[in-house]
């Protein structure tokens, strides 16, 4: 008998070899229509998959195409069907691989010329004709040789380098007409399933991103169940590239990025108005929460990160240097640095818990091609804090961080979901060690009413921890904050604070982030705000426009007062006409616009726009500056 476990726990029972579609025509028939797979026991598997013979029961559930997993196979098939129509083309094409990806697909081609813009949209229409063939996928399963000389037949070395890696003594092949891929599925039932898909780009890719390999061509796209979906989705993307902060920051005039320095960006003067507000807020609200600030070296021993375990688990991005024929590093993390600052002297029980905040320039290595304007960068400023605490203090504390967060990201607008990633592969200490710390954030998450996922296997060397998505105006989501448990440091570097009992105690950490990187931060910050920062933030508060030469001191007089209130103003009075000030003023998206003409000199008034509100009127300098100072003040959006 093949025994499955329903979702709804019902346990039923089918002959070996019943098809997975069979189960869905004869026992769940709501499904009929939507199902393109199924989860039997831990693997997906096709419709057309055949049930095992099996005394235990294994869990089974139907998946549909609107699940993220259906809307992944439903991917993955427009993949081999992006694959099927490049073959059809240009049957010199060689394909290598061709995964989904968060929000699409792509697939890697070796030809000699990169395609055109043209060549996608003649691709978009061969895969149109495989769609209304209607082919059915089928599954094969060969053996390693067998598929080898398969792909030999077929010219396709990428392939025969695959299976080699695989190491398997079985393979599984799919085809859909003509065409054959290796791939481990599962697949939707037809290529005729696929309803709305675009291509969207083309790069260069290395074969295995080893740039000692050939260069493919790697084809962008993206398939959803609906095409509603598909033209929302585009949409969104067309939104983002308006709201690109590279494009953004150069227009705003807030960083650089040079070729003379690969992802260490260069923060200009407004760009810094900018860091430094959130560093300002940043500080006011640690110091209110009870942490105190420090710092700690850049370049520190090498020793140092053989101890903290940096060295065997975080190498490849770290940057290394010698003095006077000493090995040092440069710091990736801010955590030893902590450490060594809690260990200078004794501690008492009841000086815990100890917060130490440290705004952090931290320099990682990152992959040339990964890097990505201030979201991906090589040096940045981790606003990092580590708490040392007693054991019965771990709740309280992480508690309080919680709500710190909420505090930071509601001020933005930003509405987020927390996930809890547990132990890595990767890991230093014990599973019983990171399951009491597991077991502790999720009790606390639990008792704040805070609902979370579970990320298995995504937690850090040292601890597992609570990260924090926020979500944009434009519904892409960013981890920014975590919260991190460690048992593991303190141990390592055997930090200790002496108990009621007069005795020697391990003492535990928390490491936290709460904008994560601060460059980053301020890249989620521009596309958020589409470059219109709320008044706390804009780099200029307030342009003023003289109408002509004779208003000009009066503009001087109007820019010294506001100043003098905290704002941050300009004067635009160049020889140019009043509407290209304006608009200048607006592409710059300055909140606050004043207009001086020989009314407003001669009765001591202003002419105020608001980049929000629109036309203000007429107002008096102390009405303004009260409206403005009060806007600062509570930081509204
Ligand atoms: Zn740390």
């Amino acid at each position: 008998m093949a025994k499955l476990l329903f979702p709804d726990d019902s346990i039923r029972e089918f002959p070996p070899g019943t098809a997975v579609v069979d189960i869905v025509e004869e026992a769940l028939p709501r499904f009929k229509k939507r199902a393109v797979a199924a989860r039997l026991g831990e693997k997906l598997v096709d419709l057309a998959a055949q049930l095992p013979e099996s005394e235990e029961a294994i869990p089974f559930e139907i998946i549909t195409l609107d699940s993220p997993e259906g809307t992944d196979v439903l991917r993955h098939t427009a993949a081999h069907i992006m694959a099927q129509a490049v073959k059809r083309l240009w049957p010199e094409a060689r394909i290598a691989i061709g995964p989904t990806i968060e929000n699409g697909f792509y697939y890697d081609f070796d030809l000699p010329e990169a395609f055109t813009p043209e060549e996608l949209e003649k691709i978009e229409a061969e895969m149109k004709k495989i769609i209304a063939e209607n082919l059915p996928l089928q599954r094969e399963e060969l053996a390693s040789e067998e598929a080898i000389s398969l792909f030999k037949q077929l010219n396709e070395p990428y392939k025969i380098e695959l299976i080699e890696d695989l190491d398997s003594p079985v393979v599984s092949v799919y085809r859909q007409g003509e065409f054959v891929d290796l791939c481990r599925g599962p697949h939707l039932p037809a290529t005729g399933m696929v309803k709305a898909f675009k291509l969207q780009s083309v790069a260069g890719a290395y074969w295995r991103g080893d740039s000692n390999k050939p260069m493919l061509q790697r084809i962008y796209g993206t398939a959803f169940p609906k095409q509603s979906q598909l033209d929302e989705h585009l949409k969104m993307l067309e939104e983002a590239a308006k709201r690109d902060h590279r494009k953004l920051g150069q227009q705003l005039d807030l960083f650089s990025i040079h070729e003379e320095g690969p992802g260490f960006p260069f923060f200009h003067p407004k760009g810094m108005v900018l860091k430094n507000q959130l560093i300002e807020f940043w500080r006011e609200e640690h110091r209110k929460a009870g942490y105190q600030e420090i710092q700690t070296p850049m370049i520190l021993s090498e020793e140092l990160w053989h101890k903290s375990g940096h060295w065997d688990h975080y190498k490849e991005n770290m940057y290394f240097t010698k003095i006077d024929d000493h090995d040092f590093a440069i710091k990736p993390m801010n955590c030893p640095g902590g450490i060594l600052m809690y260990k200078r002297q004794l501690h008492s029980y009841r000086d815990l818990p100890i917060r130490m905040g440290e705004l952090g320039l931290v320099h990682r290595h990152e992959l040339s091609g990964t890097l990505h304007g201030l979201m991906r960068v090589r040096a940045f400023t981790q606003d990092d804090a580590h708490i040392f605490m007693l054991p019965e203090q771990i709740e309280e504390e992480i508690a309080a961080v919680v709500r710190l967060v909420d505090k930071f990201y509601r001020l933005f607008g930003f509405s987020y979901h927390v996930e809890l990633s547990t132990r890595p592969e990767k890991a230093l200490g014990s599973e019983e060690i990171w399951d009491k710390a597991t077991r502790t954030l999720e009790a606390t998450l639990q008792k704040l009413g805070q609902d979370y996922k579970v990320n298995e296997g995504d937690g850090a060397f040292y601890g597992p921890k609570i990260d924090f998505h926020l979500k944009d105006s434009i519904g892409r989501t960013w981890q920014c904050g975590t919260i991190q448990l460690d048992f593991m440091l303190p141990e390592r570097f055997d930090l200790t604070y002496i108990g009621a009992d007069g005795a020697k105690h391990r003492p535990v950490m928390i490491h936290r982030v709460i904008y994560g990187s601060i460059e980053r931060f301020i890249a989620i910050l521009t596309e958020h705000y589409a470059g219109a920062f709320p008044l706390w933030l804009a780099p200029v508060q307030v342009v003023v426009l003289p109408l002509g030469e004779s208003q000009n001191a009066y503009a001087q007089e109007v820019k010294k007062q506001l100043e003098d209130s905290g704002l941050r103003v300009e004067v635009d009075a160049r020889d140019e006409k009043l509407g290209y000030r304006i608009r200048e003023a607006q592409l710059q998206k300055i909140p606050y616009m004043i207009i001086l003409g020989p009314k407003e000199e001669e009765g001591k008034t202003l002419s105020v726009r608001s980049r929000k509100d629109g036309d203000l009127g007429t107002m008096d300098l102390e009405a303004l500056t009260a409206r403005l100072t009060e806007e600062v003040l509570t930081k509204r959006n």
